[in-house]
């Protein structure tokens, strides 16, 4: 089920059928068509065509519109509304109880590793915050269905994303709206996808005609549509709520680069912060499956409980590096092309979650922060895969 609903060819099914409902004028039964795309996948693609990664975003627009899609989005003020509660989160946890190490939450990959290998044990240190794609699934069929007073089951929405444990993600029952008959993200392509299908089209992306993206949620958009964001890349988690814990719980001000300390390899990096010479924040981040493993057994060991946050994400270097991105050129290092991702990146204007578009969104859309709509809709829970063995209740 899965690989038919999460393809391209799911897609281009969809499109075509789409096309010919609008073709018999039944207005009543034609789809609106939202692409979302992710910003690492804009990376990858603009490094693969040689485009800016703005030029990249207007061109991949255009070909998107071409094949009949209505509103094209950036997941901007989902980074921005995930980061936000994220944060929230962690300070309220840490009140609460400081000595329960709180896992993020944003990748599907970890995530779905988790409740497979590690079952009930690891449940309740993984973050609530649903994944940005997950906040864009909502703000999608809830808050533009009502902006464009249509249902949201009118709606397809598809994402373009970096792996494919986002499909995986957006599978997931806890995503689906009973109300709208359907998923909060329809369809889940990636940047090779998004290659193939421009392959097979025989046309470069610079020649298809550029238009700039969608901006539905305010009359004001934003002076750019492409933003470098903390919740962007490898670190930026770790990095914005652990500024945001020291302000809030200490009254700190961390300098703005933070210098995190690389432990065993690059992808395991910790910091803290220090009051009366006791570390009261201790916060790591933590890339790919064998620094995962260790954290895991460290937790379950009870030493992992000086962390007081880890960004936990599968890929190691995080999602530039992503199972789905183009992949490197002949002769090319994966390391290489993603330092020159992660370039990119850096020259993007750089934007602040705490904004008034997402403050616009809480009051109009979610009945304020912390409120019961807020919590249902931007977060998520979280299961144990059992063994086989024991769901069918079989003794060997
Ligand atoms: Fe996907 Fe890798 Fe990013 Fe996890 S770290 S969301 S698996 S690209």
């Amino acid at each position: 089920v899965l690989i038919t609903q999460q393809s391209q060819e799911e897609l281009l099914k969809v499109l075509r059928e789409n096309a010919k409902v609008k073709a018999t004028g039944d207005m009543e039964q034609v789809r609106t068509i939202v692409f979302t795309i992710a910003t690492q996948p804009l990376l990858s693609l603009a490094h693969r065509y040689q485009l800016s990664v703005e030029e990249t975003a207007r061109h991949l627009a255009g070909y998107f519109r071409s094949l009949g899609v209505d509103y094209v989005l950036c997941t901007k003020v989902a980074d921005d509304l995930a980061l936000l509660e994220c944060q929230q989160e962690f300070v309220e946890r840490y009140r609460d109880n400081e000595e329960l190490t709180m896992l993020s939450s944003s990748c599907p990959g970890w995530v779905c590793y988790a409740e497979k290998t590690h079952g009930t044990f690891i449940l309740p240190y993984i973050a609530t915050t649903r994944s940005p794609q997950q906040i864009m699934g909502v703000l999608v069929k809830q808050f533009l269905a009502e902006k464009l007073n249509i249902p949201g089951s009118r709606i397809y929405h598809v994402t373009v994303m970096p792996c494919y444990d986002k499909k995986l993600e957006a599978s997931r029952m806890d995503f689906y709206s009973e109300v709208n008959e359907s998923r909060d993200v329809d369809c889940v392509i990636t940047s090779v996808e998004v290659e193939q299908m421009l392959t097979e089209d025989e046309r470069a992306l610079s020649e298809h005609e550029a238009s700039d993206l969608d901006w539905p949620w305010s009359d004001q958009p934003p002076e750019s549509m492409v933003w470098s964001h903390e919740a962007t890349l490898s670190g930026g988690y770790a990095e914005h709520i652990f500024k945001f814990a020291a302000k809030e719980l200490f009254s700190e001000d961390p300098p703005s680069e933070l210098n995190f300390k690389q432990l065993r390899n690059r992808d395991f990096r910790e910091i803290s912060l220090q009051k009366d010479g006791k570390p009261v924040l201790k916060f790591a981040i933590a890339n790919g499956f064998r620094n995962i493993q260790n954290l895991v057994q460290k937790l379950k060991r009870g030493k992992g409980a000086n962390y007081h946050f880890v960004e936990v994400m599968a890929c190691p270097s995080g999602c530039v590096n992503g199972g789905a991105q183009v992949r490197p050129t002949t002769g090319q290092h994966v390391s290489e092309l993603t330092q020159q991702l992660e370039e990119l990146y850096k020259k993007l204007p750089r934007s602040q979650p705490d904004n008034a578009l997402t403050k616009q969104i809480y009051a109009e859309f979610l009945d304020g922060a912390q409120t019961e709509k807020s919590n249902d809709l931007l977060h998520t829970s979280y299961h144990a895969v059992e063994k086989l063995s024991t769901a069918l209740n079989i003794k060997w």
